[in-house]
């Protein structure tokens, strides 16, 4: 039975739609392919009774349960380029547009700046929420704006770079501004050649190395993609949401004293002082590296990865990552924050 005009469907399966692969329902479900359904959305009865879930790629979430409420897949298909200088190209693409698709085209079309982010999962709209990065490169080194719905408004609103609040994960989007913007368009700046490459990460630098070629934007992004299959489980073949944790960042004395305590600690020197440590050491050395019980688990070959193996639930899940998170506080003293947006 149709709601309304807009084409809602009820008691739909979200297992498709997120890469933990957790059998969840959405009591309605609908998928938003025209900016304009936003308005006729806004006045919907569901939309303001109901909780409302925006869906991109599921790459980013763990459902601990059916969702009572609306699940709103976007679905906003469409990228355009357009000329900014001699040097630089503006990109722009739709919120439903696949992310590593995005990364695809502009290598087609030799321009540099994403190359470094092929093969994450997800769409673009989702991309600037956490600040998406990889192998020493972050979403907000390219990004020129990027238009959102405000909910509460009822308008469309555009937001520059110092608007949006980009740090490490993290954005206004996934604080402030939760719940109150779809982000419907992200516009990127982009570089034709002579293109600057992005190398300092250790293992893409090695990868690259190993190559023995010139490198180009192709020679890097194929190293991505290599170093990502090997090291990566794939979602299709077990469900997981990539990183569960963020890697958490602790200042200069408190490092000094964890070196002290753990030679072997991972820990990357930040520009501010601080520390940021890696998360899947401290989980691994946690002894949690390859832990299973039932079909919710660690990866055995990256700790920071929690998996599905098949039929574990979203509390499943949900309560391996705290054991986790307070056995590497009692280990460590160090808390760790879940990366995954947990619903
Ligand atoms: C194997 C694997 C590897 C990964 N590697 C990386 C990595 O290297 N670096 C990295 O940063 N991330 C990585 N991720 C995490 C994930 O791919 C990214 O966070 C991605 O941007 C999520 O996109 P999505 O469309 O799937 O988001 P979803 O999971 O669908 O949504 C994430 C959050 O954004 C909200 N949302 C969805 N659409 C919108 C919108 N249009 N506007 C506003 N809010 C919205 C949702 O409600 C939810 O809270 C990885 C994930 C996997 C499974």
């Amino acid at each position: 039975m149709a709601v309304s005009a807009l084409p809602f469907r009820e008691n739909v399966s979200l297992k498709p739609y997120n890469t933990f692969g957790i059998e969840a329902t959405a009591r309605y479900f609908l998928e938003l392919e025209e900016e304009a359904q936003l308005f006729a959305l806004l006045k919907n009865p569901l939309f303001k009774q109901e909780r409302v879930l925006w869906l991109g790629g599921g790459s980013n979430l763990l459902l601990t349960g059916h969702f009572p409420g609306l699940v709103v897949r976007v679905a906003l298909r469409g990228r355009s380029l357009t000329p900014l200088s001699e040097e630089e190209v503006l990109l722009e693409a739709s919120a439903g547009e696949n992310w590593h698709e995005l990364t695809c085209f502009a290598r087609q079309k030799k321009l540099g700046g994403i190359e470094n982010l092929s093969l994450i999962p997800g769409q673009v709209g989702t991309a600037p929420v956490q600040n998406i990065g990889a192998y020493g490169v972050e979403l907000k080194d390219v990004f020129h704006s990027l238009q959102a719905f405000d909910l509460v408004q009822g308008h469309f609103v555009t937001f520059r770079k110092a608007a949006c609040q980009f740090a490490y994960r993290n954005s206004i989007f996934k604080q402030a501004g939760k719940g109150r913007y779809l982000i419907t368009r992200l516009v990127l700046r982009l570089r034709k050649p002579p293109h600057q490459l992005h190398l300092n990460y250790g293992s893409l630098q090695a990868e690259v190395t190993r190559r023995k070629e010139t490198p180009t934007i192709d020679t890097v992004a194929e190293a991505v993609i290599a170093i990502r299959r090997a090291k990566l489980p794939d979602p299709a073949q077990v469900g997981n949401s990539g990183s569960f944790f963020k890697n958490p960042v602790v200042t200069a004395s408190v490092h000094q004293d964890l070196h002290a305590r753990f030679p072997e600690i991972k820990a990357f020197a930040l520009p501010d002082g601080r520390y940021k440590l890696a998360a899947g050491w401290l989980i691994e050395s946690a002894g949690w590296k390859g832990y299973r019980r039932g079909d919710a688990g660690v990866h055995p070959r990256q700790a920071l990865v929690l998996v599905n193996y098949g039929a574990a639930k979203g509390t499943d899940i949900a309560a391996l990552a705290e054991e986790i998170a307070s056995s590497v506080f009692r280990t460590f003293g160090v808390r760790l924050e879940a990366e995954v947006n947990i619903i």
